[in-house]
């Protein structure tokens, strides 16, 4: 289109050479004509290309879910594992890890473990496959950091990789979080946030600044969870801490509110289960649609679905789009979000 626009103001200049000696007064006025039609051509041309770059400077960034379901497996979803292949992020390494292999972009991977619950670890044991592969192929990962609370990254070293359950060592970095409520991984700062959960896990915030190819993103990940529903919580989170409940924005690191770009929270129960949900630590509908109303995500994904529950709906999300307008999806295995 950019250069049949350009071609015209070329192909009008050759017209008076065609007929040069016809009429000196049209040709005159003719040429004129011209002159404006090739200046208006060259401002299309250059609108076109502002408007092409600017669109350029938006990347998206690309959320894969490589599992999605909560406790076990089921036909159609491995257990919790997501990732961002452009910056080498991975979210939780349940089952539906060694589905990473085929994305990996980078030569180096962040892991943050949200908790140690088998369903959010049990893919770590299948890294060595995944770190195999890559190398077979020529592209090696040359670098693995395992970031988490130091109680869970201690479990995992002495459960998860006892000599009588996976007996190979794992070449990764184990990094703890306890002491460090902002870090830098996978190109982001990252924050924390602790959740109620039996034996406890915490929720990431990732903000990627601004640069040349993308503008700046956040990213708000909280799984296994009740739910965080405290004004601080949610101005942590970026929602509007005025509709939290008029508390300034002094919630700890990382205070000035930003709408996530993209946030992906549990809902394992229905509201027919809201008990099970309080006593499993868990979150339900109601409590979802009470943190869209106050979080305001441009895009909410929801994930950790119960296992027991295969139907296109097993959310009943209709519940939820009464009071959350943004766009709202149910997490599949093989989804892709772009943000
Ligand atoms: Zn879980
Ligand atoms: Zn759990």
């Amino acid at each position: 289109m950019l250069l049949q626009i350009g071609l015209r103001p070329g192909i009008g200049q050759r017209l008076p050479w065609t007929r040069p000696r016809r009429a000196g007064v049209r040709s005159n006025r003719l040429r004129g004509m011209l002159d404006w039609s090739v200046a208006f051509g060259r401002a299309v041309v250059a609108v076109l290309q502002i408007r092409y770059f600017a669109g350029a400077t938006d990347k998206p960034m690309d959320f894969h879910c490589l599992g999605t379901a909560g406790y076990h497996p089921n036909r159609s979803r491995h257990t919790s594992c997501y990732c961002v292949p452009q910056c080498g992020l991975v979210l939780d390494a349940g089952t539906g890890l060694f589905r990473l292999t085929e994305l990996i972009e980078t030569d180096h991977l962040d892991i943050l473990i949200s908790h140690a619950h088998l369903d959010h670890i049990a893919g770590l044991t299948f890294l060595l496959d995944v770190l195999h592969c890559r190398s077979v192929a020529g592209r090696p990962v040359d670098q693995v950091r395992v970031f988490g609370e130091a109680a869970k990254l201690d479990a995992i070293q002495t459960h998860l990789f006892a000599d009588l359950i996976f007996p190979a060592p794992l070449d990764v970095q184990w990094v703890t979080i306890d002491d460090t409520p902002e870090f830098s991984a996978a190109g982001a700062t990252v924050s924390w946030r602790r959740q109620p959960h039996p034996g406890g896990s915490v929720a990431y915030r990732l903000d990627w600044p601004a640069v040349a190819s993308c503008q700046a993103k956040r990213l708000v990940y909280a799984t296994d969870t009740s739910g965080l529903t405290d004004p601080q919580d949610i101005t942590w989170f970026g929602g509007d801490a005025d509709t939290a409940g008029g508390i300034a924005a002094n919630a700890g690191s990382g205070a000035a509110a930003s709408v996530p770009d993209l946030m992906v929270h549990e809902c394992y129960f229905r509201d027919t289960h809201r008990q099970w949900a309080e006593k499993t630590g868990h979150s339900w509908t109601s409590r979802i649609a009470e943190l869209a109303a106050l979080i305001r995500p441009q895009r909410l994904l929801l994930t950790h679905i119960n296992p027991l529950d295969e139907s296109v709906d097993p959310v009943d999300s209709e519940n939820i789009r009464k009071t959350f307008y943004g766009e709202l999806m149910i997490a599949q295995d093989g989804l892709k979000v772009s943000f």
